[in-house]
């Protein structure tokens, strides 16, 4: 696994050219996108992030209670205050999504 990063060629909307970017992920999302051309960073907003990672969420686990999906909608630090027990069979795929969103948000807080 490489540690949610992978390298595809796009074409850069800042500055134009078509060239390798390298792509960053947190679990099955993309999180941002770097043009290695000219160094610019395309990402979501850890708001943005945070919430399709929820939908996400409610996505890969439709079959568990629906108490546990509301709770999560009406208070998304849930999924940082524990992980729900239905999901703790997969406990460290979920603490790695879940560092990985924070590091995107450290990453965005430092600038
Ligand atoms: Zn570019």
């Amino acid at each position: 696994m490489d540690n949610g990063k992978q390298q595809v060629v796009l074409r850069c909307g800042v500055c134009g050219k078509e060239g390798l970017h390298e792509l960053h992920y947190a679990g099955r999302l993309l999180a941002s996108a770097k043009c290695k051309s000219c160094g610019t960073i395309m990402r979501h907003t850890p708001r943005e992030l945070r919430r399709t990672y929820i939908k996400d969420l409610q996505d890969r686990v439709t079959t568990k209670p629906h108490r546990l999906m509301r709770r999560l909608i009406m208070e998304p630090s849930y999924l940082w205050k524990g992980l729900p027990a239905a999901l703790r069979r997969q406990p460290k795929k979920f603490i790695d999504e879940a560092k990985e969103l924070k590091n995107v948000e450290k990453l965005q807080d430092e600038e």
